[in-house]
């Protein structure tokens, strides 16, 4: 039979037990036994609760109805107070005395919950507490911080999952220690140290490296349920999975982000300084990708354009050859380049504000059909053949950029509305009569 646990929420119903600028202890006592709960429970012990919502009942009611479960474990779940607020911070475990399994299992909650970052108050014995004195089966009661201290009260809000997690780890890292209950992990040591720092240099490594290693296998497990698939019905449909990763700090190289790219075949890197320069969508054109391109090429070739995979390819190289060329411009200043590279700044300007810049306000740009897309490629590769020659033949790109041709063309997607595509015939004239001004004016 499997090891069974009884927990208490602490307080409920007209009980709030502490309470501090209207936050009430039998509120986060609930919450973090049902998390607490959860967790016990998918490593496979009997989880029961004294209460799974806002009831009263008196310690002693607590006490009985645990006995006549006959659960293997009481644990009660606090919120502790001090007489003056924001003065004591810190998590404590209570037990009726000081020894058997309870006493190592409190020892091993409270440093698990002070590796989450509480201070450890340690175990104390109170043996005229109900809850402890009247149970049948060991019974801890764990003060998971104190409910007006500001400090403890951040911890629990932000580290909640820690939280549950660490009270939980504690019971089990006892039960399995004592060969009471066998964790269905198999655990594999990869090194053992006389010196404390050189365990803890290693554990940082395989953490940064996205250990433990189960972190990829349920990654995987999740995305690999997109594709293919029949619905019960028999038809053939297909399932697409669009995950939301936010690591803290916009760090993709933190574990969760990394694994998830192993897996994910097309990856949108939203852009914290795109979306500070109102650049949106934030979707970084370097950072993202696609590696379906080469399964959609011939849709694209079908029912766009052949040229469409050809022009998307030119403008990622002069997105890619402006990334490198600004690394030059924040070190010296845009001045001393060549004009064909001013020239390859100014397309790749045009290419962000004009083409993948979206107004989702803007009538016209808000939904923009794939053959307007492939036209304002085609206009803005037809810009950018036709400066080139100009600057070829000596022309200076301060002679260009007077003649407004490139804001004209930032334009355009405002300028030519959906239902009027034709127009966008006429700027590849508007550039042939720029080259010839150009020419004639300069020649
Ligand atoms: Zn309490």
């Amino acid at each position: 039979m499997a090891y069974s646990i009884i927990l208490d929420a602490g307080h409920g119903g007209s009980d709030p037990g502490a309470v501090y600028n209207g936050r009430q202890e039998k509120d986060d006592a609930l919450r973090l036994a049902l998390a607490v709960g959860e967790i016990l429970q998918n490593h496979g012990i009997d989880v029961e609760y004294t209460r799974t919502t806002d009831v009263f009942e008196t310690p002693l009611q607590k006490a009985m109805e645990a006995n006549q479960s006959g659960a293997d474990l009481f644990l009660s779940i606090h919120r502790n107070s001090f007489p003056t607020d924001n003065e004591v911070s810190g998590v404590e475990t209570l037990i009726y005395d000081l020894s058997g399994l309870k006493y190592q299992m409190a020892q091993d909650i409270n440093d698990q919950l002070e590796a989450v970052g509480f201070v450890n108050l340690g175990v104390k014995e109170r043996p005229n507490l109900v809850v402890l004195r009247r149970t049948n089966m060991p019974a801890l009661l764990v003060e998971a911080g104190f409910i007006n201290s500001e400090v403890d009260n951040q911890l629990f809000d932000e580290n909640f999952q820690d939280i549950a997690q660490a009270i939980a780890a504690g019971v089990l890292d006892t039960l399995d220690s004592q060969g009471i209950v066998k964790d269905e992990d198999y655990r594999v040591q990869v090194g053992a140290f006389r010196n404390r720092r050189y365990a803890e240099r290693l554990l940082n490594e395989l953490l940064e490296e996205g250990f433990p290693a189960y972190l990829a296998s349920r990654l995987s497990a999740f995305y690999e349920r997109a594709g293919m698939m029949q619905t019960l019905n028999g038809e053939t449909g297909s399932v697409s999975i669009i995950g939301a990763v936010s690591p803290q700090g916009g760090d993709f190289s933190e574990p969760v982000t990394q694994n998830t790219k192993r897996f994910v075949r097309c990856f949108w890197g939203l852009d914290k300084s795109l979306a500070y320069s109102r650049h949106f969508p934030a979707i970084h054109w370097l950072s993202s990708y696609s590696e379906y391109l080469n399964d959609l090429s011939g849709w694209y070739a079908d029912h766009v354009s052949p040229k469409f995979v050809d022009y998307r390819n030119r403008m990622m190289a002069l997105l890619n050859q402006e990334s490198s060329l600004m690394e030059i411009v924040k070190l010296i200043g845009g001045d001393v380049l060549p004009d064909d590279q001013k020239l390859v700044l100014e397309i790749a300007k045009v290419i962000r504000l004009g083409f993948l810049q979206q107004n989702a306000f803007h009538k016209d740009d808000t939904c923009v059909s794939m053959e307007k897309q492939f036209k304002m490629m085609d206009v803005i590769l037809y810009l950018y053949k036709t400066a080139r020659n100009l600057v070829a033949m000596g022309q200076p790109m301060s002679v260009l950029k007077a003649e407004g041709i490139f804001e004209k063309v930032i334009a355009i997607k405002y300028d030519v509305a959906n239902d009027n595509l034709q127009l966008l015939d006429l700027y590849k004239k508007d550039i042939d009569d720029f080259y010839n001004r150009v020419i004639a004016k300069n020649a």
